[in-house]
């Protein structure tokens, strides 16, 4: 295509090379910027049409266009669909054999390709640079650009180093694209990889057929075998575990109860991994059980659900995670269940982690927005959405609090008691024994410790056991109580819980749904 006169005009390229009609969302908006010769962040959720941003402005401007990817596998994809449209791409990545690295090489400096596909390792090479420098370009697009953030869970260190590309190639359009975009990663990319002057794109990340549902943990396995058998049979899904062993056990687990499933792991090898990948995306109906090495670049559209078994790390991981369901927009589940000893193990990581100080600060916060999110009794998609600065109006009819609203009462009085009896105790007991004071039990160790002396022994008798574990978990969740940093297992009183402590703040917990067959006793007192 390079060989002839460009079609300059967007919309002829869209409709005769990629056969669509119309630009979705912001596409034309930074299609025509970028033409210009302006720069941009483009900020898209996943599925949104990101490529189309550097592929149509590829085409419409002379030169050749570099795009920098970390996923080999996607970049080839994408090669062999622009190949197929008839466009001149290539790809240079560490896959080739050097008689092909040298043919692309050659195509590149002589102006034949209208795009090249490079891996950051290779394109920060000397020599690349300085052939790049020979080259006619005609934009750089930076892909998956979040890989830059130190804090992300994708981080590449060879990311950090992409803001040569502006030394080297200032006059030349750059875009920054990616579909994770917190207000602190969206800040880095732009420091780390666009000039100042770089306008920002945002497309809507709301996901409008991905129905959100967050539940309490009893038996989890089983929760997530009648989810699928009721309402995903046959389908595909990803089941997202915390360690390598529970993806390994939950996939035998669903496989030994008529469930077609998988594991993936990063500890799987190589060709079981890429086996067990390629067939979830081959086949149809297959559970993939995975640890957070599956998903990225995974580009399969009628992934029917996306469940957790355990807490993501931070509602930027759920959301992402979650992003791969439905992505040919017919209805999908992402589906969660958590529990009190989630938000107690997380956090003890957490603070165990080799981690600064700063970065583990940092990812506390993360993890409280996720379980704020977890908590929250109103529609998902307002909170899930005001972690991208979106608002939505609310009432989406598709998320399980809009169709079962939660029941939530004044919990005011029962957080200070709780709060009482963890001062009283002296910060240093779990949730079970705070439990037990509150309900005024009598054994050893209640006498050991002295804790039926205290006033605070006895004074919750006016709830149940799972009535207090709530409000315990909810209290975690919203940040008043935390797990000592030691990991003794201990809860400690966060400093933001005095107002509460001292009744000056008011606070409405939502019930718990019960399993069926425990209803809720309400105690005498
Ligand atoms: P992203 O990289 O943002 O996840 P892609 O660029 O892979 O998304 O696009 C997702 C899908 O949407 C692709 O199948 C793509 O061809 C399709 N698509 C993108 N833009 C349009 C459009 N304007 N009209 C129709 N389909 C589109
Ligand atoms: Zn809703």
């Amino acid at each position: 295509m390079s060989s002839t006169t460009p079609e300059r005009d967007p919309q002829r390229i869209l409709e005769r090379v990629f056969g669509y009609q119309a630009f979705r969302g912001q596409q034309r908006a930074i299609v025509d910027s970028i033409i210009d010769g302006r720069h941009a962040l483009v900020l898209m959720p996943t599925g949104g049409g990101k490529s189309l941003c550097y592929q149509i402005p590829a085409l419409a401007r002379r030169g050749t266009a570099v795009v920098v990817s970390p996923l080999i596998a996607l970049m080839r994809d994408q090669v062999e669909a622009l190949t197929h449209n008839g466009v001149a791409a290539a790809v240079l990545n560490s896959s080739l054999d050097a008689a092909t690295r040298q043919q692309t090489e050659r195509d590149l400096v002589e102006g034949r390709l209208d795009l090249i596909y490079i891996a950051p390792e290779r394109l920060l090479r000397e020599p690349m640079l300085r052939l790049l420098e020979q080259t006619e370009l005609s934009l750089i697009a930076i892909d998956e650009a979040h890989c830059v953030s130190q804090w992300g869970h994708d981080f590449r260190p060879e990311y950090l180093k992409l803001g040569v590309l502006g030394e080297r190639f200032p006059d030349v359009p750059r875009l920054a694209l990616t579909a994770t975009a917190d207000e602190r990663t969206r800040a880095e990319i732009r420091r780390c990889l666009l000039p100042a002057e770089a306008e920002t794109f945002i497309d809507s990340f709301d996901r409008p057929n991905i129905r959100y549902r967050v539940g309490l943990k009893h038996r989890a396995r089983e929760q997530l075998l009648s989810f699928i058998q009721n309402e995903h049979a046959g389908e595909s899904g990803i089941v997202y575990c915390f360690s390598r062993r529970k993806t390994e056990q939950t996939a035998a687990w669903l496989s030994g109860n008529g469930v077609r499933a998988l594991p993936y792991h990063a500890g799987l090898g190589d060709e079981e991994r890429r086996q067990h990948q390629d067939r979830f995306i081959r086949e149809d109906g297959l559970v993939i059980c995975a640890t957070i090495a599956f998903g990225m670049g995974i580009d399969k559209p009628d992934v029917r659900f996306v469940a957790h078994l355990d807490l993501p790390k931070s509602m930027e991981a759920y959301y992402q995670e979650t992003g791969r369901a439905g992505r040919d927009g017919l209805p999908a589940d992402a589906w969660m269940v958590y529990s009190l000893a989630d938000i107690v193990q997380i956090r003890q990581l957490l603070d165990q982690s080799g981690a600064g100080e700063a970065q583990k600060r940092l990812e506390r916060e993360r993890l409280e927005a996720l379980l704020a999110y977890c908590e929250h009794a109103g529609c998902r998609r307002p909170a899930l959405l005001a972690y991208f600065d979106e608002t939505h109006p609310g009432h989406c009819g598709n998320c399980d609090n809009c169709q079962t609203p939660p029941t939530t009462w004044d919990a005011t009085e029962a957080a200070r008691k709780l709060l009482s009896c963890v001062y009283r105790t002296g910060q240093r007991f779990g949730a079970g024994h705070l439990v037990d004071v509150l309900l005024g039990k009598d054994s050893d160790r209640m006498r050991q410790f002295g804790h039926d002396q205290l006033s605070v022994h006895g004074i919750g008798t006016e709830h149940d056991k799972a009535t207090w574990h709530s409000v315990v978990r909810q209290l975690l969740a919203l940040g008043y109580l935390r797990p000592d940093p030691e990991g003794h297992g201990g809860l400690v009183l966060d400093d933001s819980c005095r107002e509460l402590l001292r009744g000056e703040q008011k606070l409405t917990l939502r019930e718990d749904i019960r399993p069926a067959g425990r209803k809720r006793a309400v105690k005498a007192r």
